[in-house]
């Protein structure tokens, strides 16, 4: 277990914060949060990969100290957006670490893919309290990312809806009475579609997700239930559980996040309205909760809430991200890998909506498992994945 069981007082003072990612969906909703109790918070640093337009208008807002832009290629850009200002630009991969590096109470995890491995890290590294939207740091660095956790007395809190209804109702003190974990699933916009006409489905019908309103990555993710595997083997590394005992069931209407079973029969599930506002307030605020704008619950209104288990056959990426987790050693990473760039080829319109995941599986057969003892070992099988897939026509 990583996720913290321990309750701690509740902080008095101003919290300091960073956002990794902050110009993302998660980003801009923590964002949101912050703004409705500004007085609470004090920024520090926020991270985007080249948006430095948005990035320059959030930290003016928020008055954060540091804004770093990822590409280098856009210092002057920032700079030039943050003149008269007293917030501090900087560019670069490791000018994202250091600002991860800076002491704060609290750190978002938004970046989206293995790109924020390094940066959330070293705020894992430094002891810190950090709130992970970033599922790929897990999937691609799962043993690595968790020990480094425990080494360093790090808090590690889900963000990830899922995994946050999960630890809202996982009794850590009976963990050995926990039976299982179902994790649902909206089953995404293709989900009564035959697998002949997803041969044809577009970039815009695939982003375009029924319930949430994501980052494109993610959306994809969603449309081919990737996204379900990779909450699989995040769930796995989050809790005390063991592989067979994480279960996935496709719930279109998105009101039940998650649910865990116990011996006794019970299960608890938590449920909301589809807004990633909930799950990050609680993790903002945890072990307290904080008034959000998320719209209500109205189960009347709602009136049927169904279920059906997911088809692994027109979902493949399901399948392949729980033999990936099976497999263990490096399979995780280049499932991540992989799927990442599967997922950008794809929306360029390099390559159709099927092949992602026949891309993926044909890299988990011919790439063979290593074993993985530190981030140079992932980093070093994340890039050899990416440049396999890059091959690919
Ligand atoms: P997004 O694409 O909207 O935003 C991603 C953020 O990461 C942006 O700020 C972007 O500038 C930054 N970024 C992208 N590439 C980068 C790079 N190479 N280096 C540094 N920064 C980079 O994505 P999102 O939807 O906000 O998702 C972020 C993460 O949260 C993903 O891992 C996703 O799976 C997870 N998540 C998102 C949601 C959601 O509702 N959007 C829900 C659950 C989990
Ligand atoms: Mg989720």
């Amino acid at each position: 277990m990583v996720v913290s069981s321990v309750r701690p007082d509740a902080a008095s003072n101003r919290k300091s914060l960073t956002i990794l990612g902050s110009t993302g969906s998660v980003g801009k909703n923590t964002i949101d949060l912050i703004k409705r109790s500004q007085s609470n918070y004090q920024v520090e640093a926020l991270t985007a990969n080249s948006n430095v337009i948005a990035l320059a208008r959030q930290a003016i807002e928020l008055k954060a100290k540091i804004a770093v832009v990822a590409d280098p290629s856009k210092y002057q850009e920032l700079k030039m957006a943050l003149s008269g200002t007293k917030i501090e630009p900087a560019a670069g991969e490791q000018a994202l670490i250091e600002a991860a590096s800076r002491p704060t109470d609290w750190v978002m995890g938004a970046i989206v893919g293995a790109a924020g491995l390094a940066p959330t890290l070293q705020a894992v590294r430094r002891g810190a309290t950090v709130a992970l939207a970033n599922k790929e740091c897990l999937v691609s660095a799962g043993e690595i990312f968790t020990r480094e956790v425990e080494r360093h007395g790090a808090t590690l809190l889900p963000v990830d809806s899922e995994h946050s209804a999960i630890f809202q109702v996982f009794e850590f003190d009976q963990a050995d009475r926990v039976t299982k974990i179902i994790l649902t699933a909206s089953g995404g916009p293709f989900r009564q579609m035959d697998k002949s006409s997803m041969l044809s489905v577009t970039p815009s019908q695939a982003i375009a997700h029924p319930n949430w309103d994501m980052g494109a990555k993610i959306s994809v993710d969603s449309a081919t239930m990737m996204n379900k595997g990779l909450e699989l083997i995040e769930a796995y590394h989050l809790f005390p559980i063991a592989e067979p005992q994480i279960e996935v069931l496709v719930h279109p209407q998105s009101v039940i996040h998650s649910m865990v079973e116990y011996v006794d029969g019970s299960v608890l599930a938590q449920m909301g309205t589809p807004d990633m506002r909930t799950p990050i307030s609680f993790a903002m605020e945890w072990p307290n909760r904080m008034q959000t704008p998320s719209p209500r619950l109205s189960l009347a209104d709602i009136g049927t809430l169904t279920f059906e288990l997911p088809d692994c056959e027109r979902f493949p990426a399901l399948r392949l991200a729980r033999e990936a987790l099976i497999t263990g050693r490096s399979a995780p990473t280049v499932l991540n890998a992989v799927n990442e760039v599967a997922v950008q080829k794809f929306i360029d319109g390099k390559i159709g909506f099927l092949d992602i995941a026949t891309t993926i599986e044909e890299a988990l057969n011919k790439i063979p498992p290593h074993s993985i003892s530190s981030l140079e070992d992932v980093i070093e099988i994340d890039a050899e994945s990416r440049a396999w897939a890059i091959q690919q026509s």
